[in-house]
Parts: structure tokens; sequence; C-alpha cells
């Protein structure tokens, strides 16, 4: 490419012109640093401004000043699209997230949320590749469902806008593709969805939102342990993928956000996951010589203040909790041996906190029936799930990874509002 003769059309990031050489900023999406363009001042068409679209002939040349390894040398620059500076938003200076937040159409146009927007399409990529690897298949799971998956109500109905019920049964937005990845998995083998999902929860932390994407992988003859395999190796496999290549947008965020980026990058690629049940966690958090907000009790919720101790201080690694107290986890998870743990399993990774929840799931018809009645859910309303127990049932296992979590720990962006491109949350209205 260098030397020779190039078209580029782009949008114009700022412009230094001392009247005889002008120094043009201009960034087409494709990469993490604007690209310097340099044109004698008479060259340069009216209105070339800050955010206008232009078209930029010229050649390539290595740049003999530093800051740059090459730029751009102009003949001939067009004007393609104006922007009149008096109304733009986005001005040179550096401009908050809170208020880039306010403009989600224009915030696109900043190095942050473009670095933001090219690691989200490596890492959704990347997920695909693993899948492909191995053999799972991709299905495509219903957004409109009549059941609560995780059974905590915390759900938006769809109806009629005139307020008819227009399925003649309540209908909601899915708040998880298990229950229909399930039934695939039962005959496909190996299966995942990436979709939408949403949940109506009230919970306005920088970890939540009311509409994210998440991956479920789904697998029949897979217990616990090969979970666990399954999805460590997955984490480690897109975290690789994408510091090899996309180095340079990690440093961008870096240098503009978080500066400790790359070191919790490679120290998640470096450091093995420690896994451990939850009898385990509470026996180490009870030992701990801490004065804990929560007192860790066998049966209780490992809160956030746990969660950091033993990933960052105990361990110094990732951990992987499994075996959790029934009373506290879903029906349809795999009652243990001792009758009051169930196959659960969530990985909680250091400065950040969980990104991933999964389990093996009940196969057994009777004991499913049991913790159905035990949690008072009506077995009426699950009959095809009791179904895939009554005909052929094996043992399978499965897993949620929250995307917009796993973008924040590639991006170390700290609001899950500043990792999807229009967010949804409370009190947020929808454009
Ligand atoms: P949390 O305790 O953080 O609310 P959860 O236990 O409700 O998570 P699961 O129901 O197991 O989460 O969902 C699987 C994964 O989906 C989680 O590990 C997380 O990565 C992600 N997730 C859950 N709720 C949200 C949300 N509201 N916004 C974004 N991601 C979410
Ligand atoms: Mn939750």
């Amino acid at each position: 490419m260098l030397n020779s003769m190039v078209e580029i059309s782009a949008w114009i990031r700022s412009i230094r012109d001392n009247g005889r050489i002008a120094f043009i900023d201009i960034q087409d999406g494709s990469f993490a640093e604007a690209l310097q363009v340099v044109a004698e001042s008479s060259e340069l068409p009216r209105d070339c401004h800050n955010g206008a679209a232009v078209l930029v002939r010229g050649t390539l040349v290595k740049s003999p000043a530093r800051g740059q390894n090459v730029e751009l040398k102009a003949e001939q620059i067009f004007l393609l699209g104006n922007c009149p500076q008096e109304n733009y938003p986005l001005q040179k200076k550096q401009h908050s997230l809170d208020f880039l937040r306010s403009i989600p159409h224009l915030r696109i146009r900043t190095n942050t949320f473009l670095a933001v927007a090219r690691i989200r399409s490596f890492l959704a990529q990347a997920i695909h590749r693993f899948f492909e690897r191995e053999q799972y298949y991709h299905i495509h799971t219903p957004i409109i469902t009549s059941s609560d998956t995780e059974g905590t109500g915390e759900l938006f109905s769809v109806h009629h806008k005139k307020g008819t019920s227009f399925f003649g049964t309540p209908s909601y937005l899915t708040v998880s593709g298990q229950l229909a990845a399930e039934t695939h998995a039962l005959a496909l083998g190996k299966v995942y969805t990436f979709g939408p999902t949403f949940r109506a929860e009230n919970s306005n932390t920088n970890r939540h939102l009311s509409e994210f994407w998440m991956i479920e992988a789904e697998a029949a003859f897979l217990d616990i342990g090969g979970l666990i395999e399954l999805s460590t190796s997955m984490l480690y496999y897109v975290l690789y993928e994408l510091y090899k290549e996309c180095i340079e947008d990690i440093r961008l965020l870096s240098t503009l956000h978080t500066p400790e980026l790359i070191e919790q990058i490679e120290h998640l690629l470096t450091t093995s996951y420690v896994r451990i049940s939850y009898t385990e966690a509470i026996d180490v958090l009870k030992s701990a010589k801490r004065n804990f907000t929560f007192s860790p009790q066998w049966g209780m919720d490992i809160q956030t203040e746990h969660e950091k101790f033993l990933c960052e201080i105990h361990y110094k690694a990732p951990v992987v909790i499994y075996d959790y107290p029934r009373a506290e986890k879903a029906f349809y998870m795999r009652v243990n041996d001792d009758q009051k743990t169930v196959a659960a399993m969530d990985i909680i990774l250091p400065y950040f906190g969980e990104i991933v929840g999964g389990s093996q799931r009940e196969e057994r018809y009777d004991v499913l029936l049991c913790s159905m009645k035990e949690q008072g859910i009506n077995p009426s309303h699950y009959t095809s799930y009791l179904d895939l127990r009554r005909f052929g049932s094996v043992i399978h296992a499965g897993f949620g990874l929250g995307f917009e979590r796993l973008v924040q720990c590639a991006t170390g962006m700290r609001n899950i509002r500043d990792v999807i491109p229009f967010p949804r949350a409370p009190g947020l209205i929808p454009d």
C-alpha cells in the first residue's frame, strides 16, 4: 500500500490549517487511530470541518513526523457531506460518557465507541467460530414465549396494541432460550443460540440491561464437568483471539478509560480457572479473617464482596463455583446425590464478577416433577419440557453467557450501557 495511490471516503475528525498546509485527521471506522491527511491549504474545499464527510485521493507515504507511521498526501479532496459546526454536538474535546449516552446516534463516531463496536463485532464472530470448531449447531429460539424460564417473574408482556390478548394466552418476551434449546440438544446433540433476551428487572446497576444478548449452549451427554470445560475454553478462545487480532483497539481503550485493561486480559489468558464447590467456597470465606457485610453461611447467596475476595485476594484467578444449594436455584437444575445441592455452576472473573451461569439439567422425570412441585410450579405449563424426560431422556447440560458482560470485560467499559449500541434500561426511553 505504501507509495501507492488510494482513494478513501471518511469523516473528518479534526483539522489544523496554518494557511499553507492543512493536517486533517480522518476516520472511516476501520482503524483505531485516525489517518492523517496532509494537503496544501489551497486544495481544501470550502466547509471542510470536523464531522464532514470527504473523499480523499492521494498517496500513502511514510510519515516524517512522530505520532503516526503513515500519512496520506492528498492530491484531491472532495466534500461529500457538509457538517454545520453550530449545531454539531460532537466537538473536538473529549466528551464524558454520560453526555455521549444522551446521543447514541452520534456517540458511535467517537474513538471509544468505534473501538467498542469493532471489539463487539469481533467477539460475536469469534463465538460463532468457537462453536463451529466444537461442532455445535447454531439454532434460533423464539423471542415471544409463554414460559418464565428463570421463574423470577421479571417479564415483559406481549399483547396487541388494542389491548386484546393476541395469542389467547399470556405471552412474554423471552428471558432465556434454554427450554427451546434443550429440545434441540436432545435431537441435534450440540446446539447454541445467540439472541436477544429481555428482563424487566428493576436493577439499575452497571451490569444489567432490560434488553441484552445471550449466548446459550446446550448439549446432550454432557455433565457439569464437561460444561465447565466447555464454557471456560470458550472464554479463553474468544479472549485469546481478541488479544491477537484487536490489540490496537484494546490499547486505545486502555489509554482512554481503563489503564489496567491489558493486564487484566493477559491475566485471564495466563491463569487457570480455579474450580471449587459452593461448600468449599463457603468454608474458604468462613476462615477468611475479614469483616464481610454478609457473614458467610451455608445456604446464602454468594455476594459481590465474597466473589471479590475469592477471585482477587484468595485465589487471584477466575473462579468456577459449582454445586449450589438447591433452595436457591431454578427447578430444572439436576439434584445431586446429597439431595441438598444442584449441579449448577457460575464463572466469576476477577475485577468483574459473574459472567456465565449454567447447570446440568434434571433429566429424571420423577425428580423434575418433584422439584417443580417444591417450587410451586404448575407441571401442566411444562408438558413439553416433561415430555423430553419421558421420551429418550439423557443427561444434558448448558450455560448462558451475557454477551454485553463479555464485551465489558474485553473493553474495560465500566457501564454496560456503553457496550451495546442502543441500551434499554429502566428510565431510559427507547428511541
Ligand atoms: P445476575 O445475578 O448477574 O443478575 P443471573 O443469575 O440473573 O445474573 P442468569 O439468569 O444465569 O443470570 O443469566 C445468564 C447470564 O446472562 C449471566 O451470567 C449474565 O452474564 C447475563 N445476564 C443476566 N441478566 C442480565 C442483564 N439484566 N443484563 C445483561 N446481562 C445479564
Ligand atoms: Mn439476575
